[in-house]
């Protein structure tokens, strides 16, 4: 009894990302809204036999923070995945919309991707691979779950193929050729919760020298208008071209506009500089909040803690946020224009 394509008619336009568009759809048989992803595969048809083969199983993950599945189908040139609609869309959307997200709302949202880690990893044997805000959903009940993992080979290989794959929140022993670990998922995380805090992606030229945020009001997130909101990436301000180096270099040379890293760049950055710390000058985090993203930063993935660890700390068990408070959060961020 998995949804059929035949029993969908479209809604609206959810987001696009790398892999695919989104749809808000209407299940006539079931008479409830759901998400349906598109992802363009391009590959022979026993290869896309395969990748549905493997998609199911995403029909034995059962968790309270893993976004549901309710089946999979091929569409023309596309394989479609028929998800739960999470009414409050993506972590993405949200801190895009509404700026950084409260943190002890980051602290839940920690919470949900570490359980649904260890959900994805000890029932299944399933290391994620691909954390970001944009795959971390939230919906009006209050609930926060993750989706998006790596559970089709073949799927991850022939997205590979278009060259969509290279992620900003790689860990660095990822960047340097190391297998995939649980580890690389906890620096991904790491990144992300700097992310939602500041309301901006963390790898810019004011990491730690945030006399540009205090200027700033907090209307910039690093948006480009042109673009429709889930087909933004981050954009990297280019080694050399902090904001004092660009002063003195005032009058000198001034080619180019955007200054946004290129993405080996990024990648270089990231294996060789410190990794970034929870520290803003507009305010103060609680220090257990600064000292679990660090615990996530470590560059050596033996130093870094563990989802169980992380889960014991005192930023997550001390937390007095409940999902009625989450409830609220979400709510307010949907009416919030
Ligand atoms: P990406 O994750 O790179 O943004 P996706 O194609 O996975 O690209 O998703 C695009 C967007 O669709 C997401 O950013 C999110 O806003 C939205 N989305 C995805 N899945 C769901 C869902 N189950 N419920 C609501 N919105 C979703
Ligand atoms: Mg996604």
């Amino acid at each position: 009894d998995l949804v059929k394509d035949e029993d969908l008619s479209i809604l609206s336009d959810l987001g696009a990302g790398n892999g695919g568009t989104v749809t808000k759809v209407y299940n006539k048989k079931r008479n409830c809204v759901m998400a349906r992803k598109l992802i363009l595969v391009d590959a022979k048809p026993s290869v896309r036999k395969q990748i549905l083969r493997e998609l199911q199983i995403m029909n034995d993950c059962n968790s309270p923070y893993i976004v549901g599945y309710y089946g999979c189908f091929p569409v023309d040139v596309h394989v479609g995945i028929v998800l739960e609609l999470m009414d409050a869309g993506s972590l993405n959307d949200i801190y895009r919309h509404t700026g950084p997200i409260p943190i002890e709302v980051v602290g839940k949202v920690a919470e949900a991707v570490l359980h649904g880690l260890m959900y994805l990893y000890d029932v299944h044997r399933i290391i994620h691979r691909d954390i970001k805000p944009s795959n971390i959903l939230a919906n009006t009940k209050g609930e926060i779950k993750i989706c998006d993992f790596g559970v089709s080979g073949e799927l991850i290989n022939s997205i590979a193929n278009t060259f969509v794959g290279t992620s900003t929140y790689m860990s660095p022993e990822r960047i340097q050729g190391a297998p995939y670990t649980i580890k690389s998922d906890v620096w991904s995380l790491g990144i992300s919760l700097i992310e939602l805090a500041l309301g901006r992606f963390p790898f810019t030229d004011s990491q730690g020298n945030e006399e540009e945020e205090e200027s700033e009001g907090e209307e910039e997130y690093d948006e480009d208008p042109t673009l429709p909101l889930s087909t933004q990436r981050p954009k990297i301000s280019a080694p050399g071209e902090s904001k004092k180096e660009k002063r003195k270099s005032k009058g000198v040379s001034l080619a180019g506009g955007g200054h946004t890293m290129s993405i080996l760049d990024l990648l270089q950055h990231i294996v060789n500089e410190p990794a970034p710390r929870l520290v803003s000058k507009k305010k103060t985090f609680p220090s257990e909040a600064t000292t679990f993203v660090e615990d996530c930063l470590y560059k050596d993935p033996n130093q870094r803690k563990s989802p169980q660890e992380l889960l014991a700390s005192d930023w997550i068990s001390k937390s007095k946020v409940t999902q009625d408070d989450l409830k609220t959060w979400a709510l307010s961020t949907i009416t919030k224009d």
